[in-house]
């Protein structure tokens, strides 16, 4: 929500409880108007009529006199009876201050007050002048004037008899006190404040109650209203009073009485509620205010921390997209350094499923990568490789992320079931919570051939192509070994050719070695496959015969000896060489301690044979040096 939704919101809010409370107020101000204004209408009403019923009663009482007074012959009519006549009526009348009798002249003669009342001039006052101008029936309240007997305020109310001749015969006069009138006013306890004032039919105030200017004497002002009764809140009724009054007329001596109060005063207790209202409407106001404007920061609060979120979710998203692309393209320079290898890379997961199988690995294994990927890495090795591979593979997996380790001389199978030596370096990787085994493989036949011949090279003499000195002793020591465990035969054989150096220096050193190889053959053709021959140097061999005896040993020496004597070497020169060899054997007995032993004792016999005049062979208990 916008800024000025809010300032709207709230104003709207301010302004709906404002006008609540100006609402309340107005209507309490309302209720008072119209609770003074009927307030006015009661008093006025009853006042009225209870002073018409007043009038009425003084009316009887005129009335009542003027009858007597017509009725008594002129005679009878005594100041004595017409005082007591007064005084009957007076009684029945209590709210009269006196009775009066006056002539037509305007002398008062008897009083219901005095007794031999003196002769009074009353020709000045109203009700005299207007009875001797209009004789009349009605009775005639005059203007309220002092008496002229005490100097008391009094309103006069007059009855005129006509003499038999038409004239004025005399006037019948009752005197109102103002201050009874005020009681009756009073009587009927008008609220603080109400002014309630009579006005007599020609204008004359005949008593007021709370005016500040309330004289009897001012003169009258005519009175404007029209009609018999009326009211309103804002009626001027009464001189300096502005506010609720009514007026009612009494409908048969024209009496009115108008009652008003002052409008500001009225309204005091609404005035004093005023502050009462105002500061409900800050208070109001202010909470509005400070609610909205919290709510609005609250809200507002939320919509940051919403955007906050968004932005930091879209740097997120920037960065994942950042990242991934990263991680793509790392991805594709990998695979590119993997396709570019020279050496065979194959990957597989903690299952051993292919998932990388690179173009130097499919032409060492000959399969293409689609015929691999995804399937075991088993089908890579020979059938007893693959079972222990298993198990290698389930313990590199509970060991976690490894760098690549030693090298390890492996056996791997081709697409063609033919096995082949590679040597495999293995690492391992743990990559979103899966496992990888990174196998960089090379074929290693070459180097396994080279080793091969290098091996065999060191274990071979040079000439002759059978065992040299230090071979020789390795398997022989072994055979005599497994011999003594076994409690079995075994021979040795020791021999050197005859008059060798003559050979040499006969016929040179090259038929010289022609010799040796040729006797190396032969022997080698006269023995078993797993009788071993070697040469110690020179022209000296040596060989070792398992399972063979004494007896079977001298055999073999006997027939060695006659093989190599038929033996006939073509020389280059023309005609054939020929030579002799001297054998001495010694076979294993149970004193026999190591092939060494049996070395020399064969050795020993060879030295007889050479003594004994050579080609021969010597066996048994070896001669005593
Ligand atoms: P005897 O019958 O007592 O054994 O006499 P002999 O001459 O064989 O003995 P001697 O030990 O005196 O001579 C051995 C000769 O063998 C000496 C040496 O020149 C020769 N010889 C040693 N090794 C080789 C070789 O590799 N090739 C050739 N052609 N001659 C060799
Ligand atoms: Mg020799
Ligand atoms: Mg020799």
């Amino acid at each position: 929500m916008a800024r000025w939704s809010w300032v709207a919101a709230g104003a709207a809010a301010v302004a709906a409880y404002n006008i609540t409370l100006a609402a309340l107020s107005l209507t309490q101000r309302e209720a008072l108007l119209s609770a003074g204004v009927r307030e006015a209408e009661v008093v006025a009403a009853t006042v009225t009529a209870e002073l018409e019923s007043r009038l009425d009663t003084i009316d009887h009482t005129l009335s009542g006199i003027a009858e007597v007074l017509t009725a008594a012959p002129p005679a009878a009519l005594t100041n004595e009876y017409v005082h007591r006549l007064l005084i009957r009526r007076h009684a029945v009348t209590p709210i009269l201050e006196n009775l009066l009798v006056v002539d037509a002249a305007g002398i008062a003669w008897a009083s219901s007050s005095v007794r031999d009342m003196a002769p009074l001039d009353l020709s000045d006052r109203d009700y005299v002048i207007a009875h001797r101008l209009s004789v009349r029936d009605d009775m005639f309240i005059g203007k309220p004037v002092r008496s002229r007997m005490d100097g008391e305020w009094v309103i006069p109310v007059s009855r005129a008899l006509e003499s038999e001749f038409g004239g004025l015969k005399t006037v019948v006069v009752s005197l109102l006190s103002p201050e009874r009138v005020d009681e009756l006013i009073r009587a009927h306890r008008p609220s603080d404040g109400f002014a309630v004032l009579i006005r007599l039919p020609r204008g004359h105030v005949a008593a007021c109650v709370g005016l500040a200017d309330c004289s009897l004497e001012a003169e009258a002002e005519p009175w404007s209203e029209e009609s018999s009764r009326g009211s309103g809140e804002e009626a001027a009724y009464l001189p300096g009073i502005h506010g609720p009054g009514a007026f009612v007329g009494g409908e048969r001596y024209g009496v009115v009485t108008i009652a008003a109060i002052d409008r500001t005063r009225l309204l005091l207790p609404w005035q004093d509620s005023l502050p009462f209202f105002i500061g409900l409407s800050v208070a109001g106001t202010a909470g509005i205010v400070v609610g909205l404007s919290m709510l609005r920061r609250q809200i507002a609060a939320r919509r940051w921390a919403m955007d906050d979120l968004a932005e930091a979710n879209a740097v997120l998203e920037a960065r994942v997209i950042e990242r991934t692309r990263e991680l793509a393209d790392s991805e594709d320079r990998l695979r590119s350094f993997i396709r570019a290898a020279r050496d065979a890379i194959v990957i597989i997961d903690e299952h051993g499923a292919i998932s990388e199988f690179n173009p130097s690995a499919g032409e060492l294994f000959g399969y293409r990568a689609e015929d691999v990927l995804g399937r075991n890495v088993n089908m890579l090795m020979p059938d007893g490789y693959a079972r222990e591979h298993d198990g290698h593979l389930a313990m590199a997996g509970r060991a976690g992320e490894r760098p690549a380790g030693r090298e390890r001389q492996v056996a791997g199978r081709r697409a063609d079931g033919s096995e082949f030596p590679i040597e495999l370096t293995v690492g391992t990787r743990v990559i979103g919570g899966r496992t990888y085994h990174v196998g960089v493989i090379r074929d290693i036949t070459e180097r396994k051939a080279n080793e091969d011949t290098l091996r065999r090279l060191a274990n071979l003499d040079g000439l002759t192509g059978i065992l040299n000195r230090r071979s020789f002793m390795e398997e022989g020591e072994r055979l005599f070994a497994i011999a003594q465990r076994h409690a079995r035969d075994l021979s040795v054989l020791m021999m050197d050719a005859d008059h060798f150096k003559s050979v040499n220096d006969t016929h040179g050193h090259d038929v010289g070695d022609l010799v040796l190889k040729t006797l190396a053959a032969t022997i080698r053709g006269c023995l078993r496959d797993t009788d071993v021959l070697g040469r110690l140097g020179g022209e000296e061999f040596a060989v070792v015969l398992p399972e063979t005896g004494a007896a079977g040993t001298e055999v073999i020496a006997t027939a060695l000896v006659e093989t190599v004597r038929a033996i006939e070497i073509p020389l280059a020169a023309g005609g054939t060489l020929r030579f002799t060899v001297s054998i001495g054997a010694a076979s294993r007995n149970s004193d026999s301690a190591a092939l060494g032993e049996l070395l020399k004792a064969a050795d020993g016999n060879l030295y007889v044979a050479k003594k004994a005049g050579r080609d021969r062979a010597v066996c048994g208990a070896a001669a005593s040096m």
